[in-house]
C-alpha cells in the first residue's frame, strides 16, 4: 500500500516536471532585413523610391510569418520582431503574424538588436546580406552602404551579423539562424559556427543573383527555423569581453575629423576612428550614434 503511494506520488511529480517544461517560456528573437530578402538584387525593390518595393515588403513580411510559423512549431512560446531595414517601416504590419511584437523605425539604442535581453532563448535572422569587407554577396555593406568602409570588434571586420550576435551575446543569447544569399550564410558560419542557414539566392554580384520564388523561400525558412529551435541546446552565444575596441572607416574625410573633436574618439588615420566601450550595450549606442547624429535632427 505504502509503496502504491510513493508510486502515484512520484508519478504526479513527474507529470507537474513535464508539465512545467511544456509551459516555460521559450522567447525568440527576429531580426529582419531586406538585402537578403528572396529576389532582392537592388535598390528597386529595397525603398520606397524602387518601382518594386510594395511587392518586395510583401516578401519580406511573409519571410518573417514564416520565421514565426517554424518558431512556433518548434517550440517557441513568446516572439519579438524587429524590423531592421532602411527606414524600420518596412514589415506590413497587418500581415504580420497577430502573436507577436514588433520593434519600428530609428534610432534606437540596440539598433537591429532593439528588444533583446537575457529573457530570450534564440536569435534568428531574416534577410541578411554580407559585411562591407566581403567581395561576395549581393548589396554587402556594413550598417551604411554610403558611408562605412569598415568596422571591427577587437581587431577584427564584422557584418552586420557579427555586431548583431555580439549584441545578443552580451545577454547570453545564441544566433540560431540566418537567411538571405549563399555568401552571407557562408560568411556567418564562418564567425558563429553551426548555426541553421537558408539560402534564398545565389550571389552573382553585388547587384546580381539567381533566386528561389518567394514561396520556396517562406518553406525552407519555416523549416530551417523549426529546425533551430528545436536544437537550441546546441548553440552557444557569441560574446565580447569587454572592454571593446571599436574601429569604423569611412568612406568619406569629416566624419572622422569632426568625431576626433571628442575626447573619447581617437582619429587612427585619415579615414578612421577608434572608440573603446566597455561593453557591447556601449559599442551599440557609439555605432547608432555615428550613423544617426546631425545636427539638424528634427524634431
Ligand atoms: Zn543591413
Amino acid at each position: 500500500m505504502k509503496s502504491r503511494v510513493i508510486c502515484l506520488a512520484l508519478l504526479l511529480l513527474a507529470f507537474a516536471v513535464i508539465t512545467k517544461a511544456q509551459t516555460r517560456p521559450l522567447k525568440i528573437y527576429i531580426s529582419a532585413d531586406m538585402e537578403g530578402v528572396v529576389g532582392v538584387v537592388t535598390n528597386e525593390q529595397l525603398g520606397p523610391q524602387g518601382f518594386e518595393y510594395a511587392r518586395f515588403r510583401e516578401f519580406m513580411t511573409q519571410e518573417v510569418n514564416a520565421a514565426i510559423e517554424g518558431a512556433l512549431a518548434g517550440g517557441a512560446t513568446q516572439i519579438v520582431v524587429s524590423d531592421s531595414h532602411g527606414n524600420g517601416q518596412n514589415l506590413l504590419i497587418e500581415k504580420l503574424h497577430k502573436d507577436v511584437t514588433l520593434v519600428r523605425a530609428w534610432p534606437r539604442p540596440l539598433m537591429m538588436m532593439q528588444g533583446i535581453d537575457e529573457t530570450f532563448a534564440g536569435a534568428v535572422f531574416i534577410g541578411y546580406h554580407t559585411g562591407t569587407t566581403n567581395s561576395q554577396g549581393v548589396r554587402a555593406h556594413t550598417m551604411s552602404s554610403a558611408r562605412l568602409a569598415d568596422v571591427q570588434l577587437k581587431g577584427v571586420s564584422v557584418s552586420e551579423a557579427g555586431i548583431n550576435a555580439a549584441i545578443a551575446g552580451h545577454f547570453n543569447v545564441p544566433v540560431i539562424m540566418i537567411s538571405g544569399d549563399d555568401a552571407v550564410v557562408k560568411e556567418t558560419q564562418t564567425l558563429l559556427g553551426d548555426v541553421e542557414g537558408a539560402v534564398v539566392k545565389w550571389a552573382s554580384g553585388f547587384h546580381s543573383a539567381r533566386t528561389i520564388m518567394p514561396d520556396a523561400s517562406y518553406q525552407i525558412i519555416r523549416d530551417k527555423v523549426t529546425k533551430a529551435v528545436r536544437r537550441i541546446k546546441d548553440f552557444k552565444p557569441y560574446k565580447l569581453s569587454g572592454p571593446i575596441q571599436v574601429d569604423v572607416r569611412f568612406k568619406n574625410y569629416r566624419p572622422s575629423e569632426v568625431l576626433s573633436y571628442l575626447s573619447i574618439v581617437q582619429r587612427t588615420d585619415a579615414h578612421s576612428i577608434r572608440f573603446t566601450g566597455k561593453d557591447m550595450i556601449e559599442v551599440s549606442k557609439f555605432l547608432e550614434f555615428i550613423v544617426t547624429y546631425e545636427p539638424g535632427l528634427e524634431p
